[in-house]
């Protein structure tokens, strides 16, 4: 009978025990990336509208494996915020993105914001010291620096989190919140967020100009970030028809495949040089 409870539970075993294999082995394999070297960041601009200026740029990291090339987060990130590694990766990070912005502010480059992801478990309250101690180390004003949080952060204790958030304002540093209407954040707590930017998801910016409910979610949280004297961006935009339906409904800025992919920092600076600071 092949519906034998003991078959059942036999497949059921190995199924976890691959599982949770491969989770030890990606485990395994990021510590030792963060020892050796293996991570790397690459950067992705972001434009204002208006003036066609790049602004800044978001700082998105990635695995480079000897033998499986370039793996993206999305197939590590996960697996460091359940172990808690995330925190190391942050550290790593932010010091990289840091000692980036120091070298671009010394070859002359004008100031751009190197944009920092933060994970909820890395939203403690010794972030704030310890982005002051890396800015101060690098002599870099706090201008050069800005940290994306997404709502999962503030589901926790919400108090605590606007805490924190003030501490971090109060440097100088800019916050954003990343993937804006994807979580569960309550608007009534909106208002109390000391943060500079809203970001609109790419998952509502994929449905621009055809779907309705996404050109409706797209301009609302457009029009709540405008009248909170926010600035707002929208992430993932790749055709000229985003750009003009976010650029009709106020949206300050863009950042997606239109413009750039994310490229290493030495391509990254080449496109500033060539095409992008005009
Ligand atoms: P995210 O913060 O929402 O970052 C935006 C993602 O969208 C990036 O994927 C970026 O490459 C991608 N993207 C940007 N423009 C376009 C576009 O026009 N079309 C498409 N199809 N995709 C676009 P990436 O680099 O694979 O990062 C995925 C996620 O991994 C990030 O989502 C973020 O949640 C996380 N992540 C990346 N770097 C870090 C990090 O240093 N720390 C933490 N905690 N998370 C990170
Ligand atoms: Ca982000
Ligand atoms: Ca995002
Ligand atoms: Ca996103």
């Amino acid at each position: 009978d092949n519906e034998s409870p003991d078959r059942n539970v036999a497949f059921y075993c190995n199924d976890m025990n691959q599982g949770m294999q491969e989770r030890m082995r990606i485990e395994s394999g990021l510590r030792h990336a963060l020892g050796h070297g293996e991570l790397t960041l690459y950067y992705q601009p972001k434009f204002e509208i208006g003036s066609g200026h790049v602004v800044g740029a978001e700082a998105l990291v990635r695995w480079v494996h000897p033998e499986r090339g370039v793996v993206p987060p999305a197939e590590f990130i996960p697996l460091a915020e359940a172990t808690g590694l995330i925190v190391q990766v942050g550290e790593w990070v932010l010091e990289q993105a840091c000692a980036q912005a120091a070298v671009w502010n010394r070859a002359g480059l004008p100031p751009l914001r190197l944009a920092v992801n933060v994970s909820a478990r890395e939203f403690t309250p010794s972030l704030p010291g310890r982005v002051a101690d890396t800015l101060k180390r690098y002599r870099l004003d706090p201008s050069w620096l800005e940290l994306e949080i997404t709502e999962s952060t503030l589901m926790h204790d919400i108090e605590r989190v606007i805490g924190i958030m003030d501490r971090i304002n109060k440097l100088g540093v800019a916050l954003s919140l990343d993937d804006f209407g994807t979580g569960y954040s309550s608007l009534s707590y909106l208002k109390r967020f000391p943060i500079n930017t809203l970001k609109i998801d790419r998952s509502f910016t994929t449905g621009i100009p055809a779907d309705a409910s996404d050109c409706a979610i797209a301009g609302t949280i457009i029009s709540i970030g405008r009248q909170l004297r926010h600035r707002v961006i929208a992430e993932g935009v790749e055709t000229l028809e985003q750009l003009e339906f976010l650029r009709k409904s106020g949206c300050d800025e863009v950042q997606g495949y239109l413009y750039a992919k994310p490229l290493p920092a030495y391509e990254f600076e080449q496109s500033l040089r060539e095409n992008w600071l005009l």
